[in-house]
């Protein structure tokens, strides 16, 4: 392993100063993602900049309803916070579906955003990869791509967004909170990854040096009736296959509102906007949720190895937005089919 200074600055600011200032140093945290990579010479940063412990990890209701996570509040955390498991049981849903109880301890909310994909050819450090060394080749293109992403990939990179946690924040419309040296700015989160295009190497559209400090969830009236649902290899510790995160709202047999975003299946965290598009102000029926999906999914590209996510994104969607709909009515209100 390559050696590296380590420094652990008392403020954000100060963190930020020593990481924009240096172009080989990289933010520390809970270290689950980044020390396998520091181990396998994915990463050879310089520097370490340990902001584990700045106070960054309160998670809190805002006024209007909402929430805010601080960066580094841990995942096993916020999956317990008695506010999030009331209000936004698809975001504890999602994280209890992510890694392990170990990991979740250890690991942050910025650190699951910013986590890289398990892409096999990506942690091998003698395969093409031009997300390792851009320019370097895609070993994947001719490759085995059973985890691979059928949508949103490029010829320069197929490789699947990783994070569960992620999927549930894109369909909540979450915001990133980003510190830089020049003051604060907000992100989309459906706007804070990038798709690989010809630069897969470049996954965020963080510059050097800017830290994640905060995830802001707007309220969402519909929350109580939504889900989040993983399908794996493995019972747990497994990466998605697929994954679907959704809420639904159904008045007078018609969809009112309805958030969907799918995990496993994409570059990024995938928000279904074609398939929410078809949905709204349409029947609340079967048939039109497979219908909407069907329109979602034309865009993908699979390979021989993952055209079987593209059937099982959609029937585990359609299924998804069905458990919803014949969901018990939410408490006060009788309209539901
Ligand atoms: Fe690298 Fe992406 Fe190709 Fe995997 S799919 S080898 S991460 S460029």
């Amino acid at each position: 392993m390559k050696e590296f200074s380590y420094t652990r600055p008392d403020s954000a600011e100060a963190a930020v100063a020593a990481v924009a200032q240096d172009p080989d140093a990289v933010y520390l945290a809970g270290g689950t993602n980044l020390v396998d990579h520091l181990k396998l010479g994915i990463t050879t940063p310089g520097s370490l900049v340990d902001v584990s412990r700045l106070a960054l990890g309160d998670v809190e209701p805002t006024p209007d309803g909402g929430l805010r996570i601080g960066a580094t509040a841990r995942n096993s955390d916020l999956a317990a916070h008695p506010y999030v498991r009331r209000h936004f049981s698809l975001l504890a849903r999602a994280l209890l579906a992510g890694a392990s109880g170990q990991i979740r301890n250890v690991a942050t909310t910025a650190g699951n955003l910013l986590q890289r994909t398990r892409c096999g050819y990506f942690q091998d450090p003698d395969a093409r990869c031009n997300k390792r060394r851009p320019g370097a080749g895609c070993a994947a293109q001719e490759g085995w791509t059973r985890y691979h992403a059928v949508l949103g990939t490029s010829e320069h990179c197929l490789a699947a967004h990783p994070s569960d946690m992620a999927v549930a924040l894109a369909a909540l419309d979450a915001v990133v909170v980003v510190q830089g040296r020049e003051g604060e700015r907000r992100v989309p989160l459906t706007h804070f990854h990038r798709l690989p295009d010809d630069r897969p190497d470049l996954e965020t559209v963080l510059e050097h040096g800017e830290l994640v400090t905060a995830v802001e969830v707007p309220p969402l009236p519909y929350a109580d009736r939504s889900a989040y649902r993983k399908v794996r290899d493995r019972a747990s510790y497994a990466f998605a296959l697929v994954s679907v995160a959704a809420a639904l709202d159904v008045r007078d047999g018609r969809v009112a509102g309805v958030r969907l975003a799918l995990g496993g299946v994409g570059t990024v965290p995938w928000r279904a906007s074609v398939a929410e598009e078809a949905l709204v102000g349409g029947p609340a029926t079967e048939e039109a949720y497979r219908e909407a999906l069907l329109a979602e999914l034309a865009q993908a590209s699979p390979r021989e190895d993952n055209a079987f996510k593209i059937p099982m994104a959609r029937s585990t969607a359609v299924s998804v937005l069905r458990q919803l709909t014949q969901a018990p009515p939410p408490a006060g209100r009788r309209d539901q089919p």
